[in-house]
């Protein structure tokens, strides 16, 4: 597989093209960013740490029949993956109250719900990627009726899948985000990554975040919570 140019260089991530065109590389970067861009920083390791961990839970996702854009590991911080034309969404998935909803709604932190919510934001930089419903997602022409009924069934089946995977490993999965991609023939597959930059993720004994709100809210002991969170991955898988 031949690495060629830089097609597009994001927050977190960089992509390139390869001599197969139905195939990148993504390259995760040490960067981190929040409140669309507006704070910057950078978490040693978090490259690293972010690819292995989407690559393997994107693996068991696959066993478990849900369908990824993930083909390769190359290196620590390089994975080979489908081309796909992203689903310009963010789908949010929630088990428990924190974040945007618990200040939207003025309610505290914690509220374990009677079953998961999802929900979905426009991704677009310049409108600071506002909340959106289905009768807009249609309106806009971003996504058919068939393609988010098939989103929503894939969202929940992560959300299951990964809530359980998590419990075993002594963490509470509070929130995550989500992004779909279409490959060429329009199937939808999950895309983006699944890592501590996309999931809130609790100890389920203490409550400790051991996710990016340690770099979004100033807590401190960021590149450790990445690097426990990681641990933990490691000790289930061994
Ligand atoms: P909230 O809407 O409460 O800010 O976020 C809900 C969940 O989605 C959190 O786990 C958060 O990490 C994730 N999330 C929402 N928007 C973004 C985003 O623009 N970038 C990243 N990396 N995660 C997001």
């Amino acid at each position: 597989m031949e690495k060629r140019e830089q097609l597009y260089e994001g927050k977190a991530k960089k992509v390139y093209a390869t001599d197969d065109p139905a195939l990148l590389i993504v390259s995760y970067k040490d960067d981190a960013t929040a409140f669309n861009g507006k704070k910057k920083g950078s978490i040693a390791g978090k490259g690293v740490i972010n690819n292995q961990m989407s690559n393997r839970l994107m693996q068991r996702l696959e066993r478990a029949g849900v369908p990824t854009h993930f083909v390769e590991e190359l290196s620590e911080r390089e994975t080979l993956v489908k081309k796909v034309q992203i689903v310009p969404l963010e789908v949010i998935v929630r088990n428990v109250s924190a974040g945007s909803f618990a200040k939207r709604y003025g309610v505290a932190e914690g509220i374990v719900f009677p079953s998961p919510t999802v929900e979905f934001s426009y991704k677009n930089d310049a409108l600071d990627d506002p909340l959106i419903c289905l009768p807009h997602i249609f309106a806009l022409g971003l996504a058919t009726k068939e393609e988010m009924a098939a989103i929503i069934d894939l969202a929940r089946r992560v959300n299951a899948f990964l809530r359980g995977f998590w419990s075993e490993c002594g963490v509470t999965l509070v929130d995550f985000k989500l992004e779909f991609g279409r490959l060429a023939d329009g199937t939808i597959v999950l895309a983006d990554e699944i890592s501590p930059d996309t999931c809130r993720l609790w100890d389920s004994a203490t409550g400790e975040k051991l996710d990016k709100d340690r770099f979004r809210r100033d807590l401190g002991g960021v590149e450790e919570a990445y690097a426990e969170i990681m641990r933990r991955l490691l000790d289930h898988d061994a």
